[in-house]
C-alpha cells in the first residue's frame, strides 16, 4: 500500500514537472487546421482540448495514428498534406481509391503498401462502426483490426474519440524504467498511470493523458534520449538513474 501511494505521488510530480518545463504540447496536430485561429503553423493547438470537433478531424487523427507507425511525424505530415491536396482524406475516397494511387500519396510515411491496406481497413471500419459504446468494447473492436496494436488503438481512443485511455510507447517504457519503475509491460505502465489519476473525472483524465503522453515524447527527444542528457533534466531529482550510466 505504501509503495502504491509513493507511485501515485511520483506520477503526479512527473506530470507536473514535465508540464512546467515543456509547456502545453497541443496534440493531436491537425494538418488540415494549420495556420488557422488557435493553431500554429504545424497544426498544434496548445491548451485547447476541444479538438477533434468534426467527423473529418476525427478521421484525420485516425489515419495519422496509422501512418505514424514506425516513422517520424514529419513524414506523416507530408503524406497527410498529399491526401488533403488531392481531396481524398475522407473514408469514402480512401475506400474507393485504387491501391497504387493511395500508396503513392502516402509513400513518405514508409511501409506504404502495408499502410495502404491498413488505411483502407480502418476507413471501412470507421464508416461501419457505432462508436457510441463503452471504451473497452471500442478498444476491443480496434484491436481486432489487422495492423492495430495497443499503442495505435489507444492513440485513436484518446485523441480521436476523447476516451480516458493513456497511450504507452517505447519512450514511456524507457523513461519509466529509468525513473525507477523497472522493466514494465505495456499494460503495467498504462495501469500505473490509470491508477495514479483515478480520482480525476473522465474529462480531466482525457486532458491529462493527452498532455502526459505528448510531454513524454517531448522529454524523450530533449533529455531522456537513448543516451540521456541528465544535466538540467526537469526530473533529475526524482529519477533513480539521473546521470548514473
Ligand atoms: S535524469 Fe536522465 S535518465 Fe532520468 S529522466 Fe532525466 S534524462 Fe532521463
Amino acid at each position: 500500500m505504501l509503495s502504491f501511494r509513493v507511485i501515485n505521488m511520483r506520477m503526479d510530480l512527473v506530470y507536473t514537472k514535465l508540464l512546467e518545463h515543456y509547456g502545453y504540447q497541443g496534440w493531436w496536430p491537425l494538418v488540415s487546421m494549420k495556420g488557422k485561429k488557435g493553431f500554429d503553423n504545424l497544426g498544434y493547438h496548445p491548451n485547447d482540448y476541444s479538438y477533434p470537433k468534426t467527423r473529418g478531424q476525427m478521421f484525420e487523427i485516425i489515419i495519422g495514428a496509422i501512418l505514424t507507425q514506425n516513422t517520424a511525424w514529419k513524414n506523416v505530415e507530408k503524406a497527410l498534406i498529399n491526401l488533403y491536396t488531392k481531396r481524398v482524406a475522407v473514408p469514402e475516397k480512401i475506400i474507393e481509391m485504387d491501391f497504387t494511387s493511395l500508396a503513392t500519396l502516402i509513400r513518405s510515411a514508409g511501409y506504404y503498401n502495408q499502410k495502404t491496406v491498413r488505411l483502407k481497413t480502418i476507413a471501412e471500419w470507421f464508416n461501419s462502426t457505432n462508436f457510441n459504446i463503452p471504451t473497452l468494447s471500442l478498444r476491443k473492436k480496434l484491436l481486432s483490426l489487422k495492423g492495430v496494436g495497443p499503442e495505435t488503438a489507444d492513440s485513436i481512443l484518446l485523441y480521436a474519440f476523447k476516451r480516458p485511455v493513456f497511450v504507452v510507447d517505447a519512450y514511456t517504457l524507457r523513461m519509466f524504467e529509468r525513473l525507477g519503475f523497472g522493466k514494465l509491460t505495456y499494460d503495467s505502465a498504462q495501469g500505473i498511470v490509470h491508477k495514479s489519476f483515478k480520482t480525476l473525472s473522465d474529462d480531466d483524465k482525457v486532458k491529462v493523458f493527452n498532455e502526459f503522453h505528448a510531454l513524454i515524447v517531448a522529454h524523450a527527444k530533449e533529455h531522456c534520449k537513448k543516451r540521456p542528457m541528465c544535466e538540467q533534466c526537469p526530473l533529475y531529482n526524482l529519477c533513480k538513474m539521473n546521470g548514473k550510466r
